[in-house]
């Protein structure tokens, strides 16, 4: 589903942010990225989504070489990965339907199936009550599941989440660490990066740990394995 094949990344500056990554995902794992920060962890998740491209190496979400393709044909990739982010990034001038709807718009689906999709993922994160509210009227973990319900509206095979529970208090991660457990489970390939240890220590899933853009460790029921 995922692969790296002795990817590199250096940045314009000379920083060495990936050092020649192999790994391997395969559809339907929820997999923890955990590292110090300046680990590579963002630099690791960004090559995945095609945000940076690898100066070295070979990425693979299914069979496509993504390191590869042209940048009209990122637009395309992007609807297989969905994309969350520890800062929400909605749209602040846009209510919560219309936040979702966005993604199907561009890509011009049909006014009903907009409609549909869009109520189906509000259902699944449980914001069916709230699709006219704006995001300045939301909680922090409200705004995270709309965030979430727009990153899967286009049923991708991957969800990538930088640090999705970094801006939450204890109980709201948990709250959204659910919503991602369900998604997960109805097949979708999970990758996020996280500095939360009570998480990854409690829900055990595959850990990945990045220190000095190297893997130097992937288990299968692993532990967060840092102080903080
Ligand atoms: P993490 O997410 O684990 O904190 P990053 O991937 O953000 O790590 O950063 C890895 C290294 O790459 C750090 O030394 C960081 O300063 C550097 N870096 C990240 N983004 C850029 C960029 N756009 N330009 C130059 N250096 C960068
Ligand atoms: P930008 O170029 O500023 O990142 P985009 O036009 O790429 O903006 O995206 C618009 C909004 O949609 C942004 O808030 C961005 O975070 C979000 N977004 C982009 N790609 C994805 C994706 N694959 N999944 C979820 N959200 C995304």
């Amino acid at each position: 589903m995922i692969e790296m094949k002795d990817v590199w990344k250096a940045y314009p500056n000379n920083v060495k942010a990936i050092n020649g990554i192999n790994f391997q995902v395969d559809k339907g794992e929820f997999v923890y990225i955990v590292g110090p920060s300046g680990a590579g962890k963002s630099t690791f998740i960004k090559l995945i989504y095609r945000e940076e491209k690898p100066s070295k190496g070979e990425i693979f979400v299914d069979n496509t070489n993504i390191a590869k393709i042209k940048e009209r044909h990122v637009p395309f990739l992007r609807r297989r990965i969905g994309v969350v982010f520890q800062d929400f990034r909605l749209l602040q001038q846009l209510n919560v339907y219309e936040n979702i709807a966005y993604a199907l718009e561009v890509i011009e689906e049909e006014r009903d199936v907009i409609k549909r999709k869009v109520m189906d993922v509000l259902d699944i994160v449980q914001l069916k009550n709230k699709a006219r509210a704006f995001p300045s009227e939301l909680s922090g973990g409200e705004q995270q599941r709309v965030a979430i319900a727009r990153a899967i509206v286009n049923q991708p095979e991957v969800l990538i989440a930088d640090e999705p529970t970094g801006n939450l208090d204890p109980e709201t991660a948990w709250e959204i660490m659910d919503v991602l457990d369900e998604i997960n489970h109805r097949g979708t390939t999970i990758l996020m990066a996280t500095h939360n240890k009570d998480i990854v220590n409690t829900i055990k899933k595959r850990v990945i740990a990045i220190e000095s853009g190297r893997i130097v460790r992937d288990e299968v029921r692993g532990n967060y394995g840092y102080e903080t």
